[in-house]
């Protein structure tokens, strides 16, 4: 059998970043790229923002529906981020991985800590800094349309959210957006690599040393 169709066990790909750091451009460019990886879609109790497509950027479901979800144990993990719930459903993240493929999850610090416990420790948790906290609160103003208010707030979730970083295997700079793509790439590529995901290989290589 040739390698490449040796069984290989996935990858649960973590990114966080605070948000302003460009993440999702990120993630958007590996998921085009890389046609082994699946995003994990969750849930969440947030209004749907313009733009974003129900059962695609996020399924948008009510407190109560979320609530249900939760006690019915359908979740891997959730998390209160700011004022909303999001849960990362644990039916489709099965299927993905049964069906040889990885997992590239866009969750906060919590959901990281979370889901690596739940994996046994066995997650590749990424997060992105953005360049500088000045570049960030240029980001988070946008054009300048929101009050100075709200940037300061978003600027206070994003301090907060980057406290966390110590809790992840990497740390990429985005200071330019095709260069720190390149560096997901990279270590999603290494981590395909590593011995022990290689459940394929060690079969067949038992089988060659008799
Ligand atoms: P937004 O509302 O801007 O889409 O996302 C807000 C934050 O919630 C982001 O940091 C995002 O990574 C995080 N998030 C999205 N989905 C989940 C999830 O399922 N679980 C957790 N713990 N965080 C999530």
């Amino acid at each position: 059998m040739p390698y490449a169709n040796l069984a290989r066990r996935g990858v649960l790909f973590v990114l966080s970043s605070p948000s302003g750091a460009g993440k999702s451009t990120i993630a958007r460019k590996l998921l085009a790229a890389d046609s082994g990886i699946t995003m994990s879609v969750s849930a969440t109790t947030r209004p749907m923002r313009p733009g974003e497509q129900d059962g695609v950027d996020y399924h948008f479901v009510d407190l109560e529906k979320f609530r249900q979800m939760t006690a019915d144990g359908e979740f891997l993990e959730w998390a209160h981020v700011f004022d909303n719930r999001y849960g990362t459903p644990k039916a489709p993240v099965h299927a993905a991985l049964e069906s040889g493929r990885d997992v590239l999850f866009d969750i906060d610090w919590q959901g990281a800590q979370q889901l690596h416990q739940q994996a046994g420790g066995d997650t590749v948790r990424v997060f992105i800094l953005p360049p500088s906290l000045d570049e960030l609160r240029r980001r988070l103003a946008g054009r300048g349309t929101d009050s100075e208010d709200v940037v300061a707030r978003r600027m206070e979730q994003a301090t907060s959210e980057i406290s966390h970083w110590d809790g992840y295997d990497y740390v990429l700079v985005n200071d330019d957006v095709d260069r720190c793509f390149e560096q997901v790439r990279t270590i999603l590529t290494a981590e395909r690599l590593k011995r022990r995901r290689q459940t394929g290989l060690i079969g067949f290589t038992r089988k060659l040393m008799g």
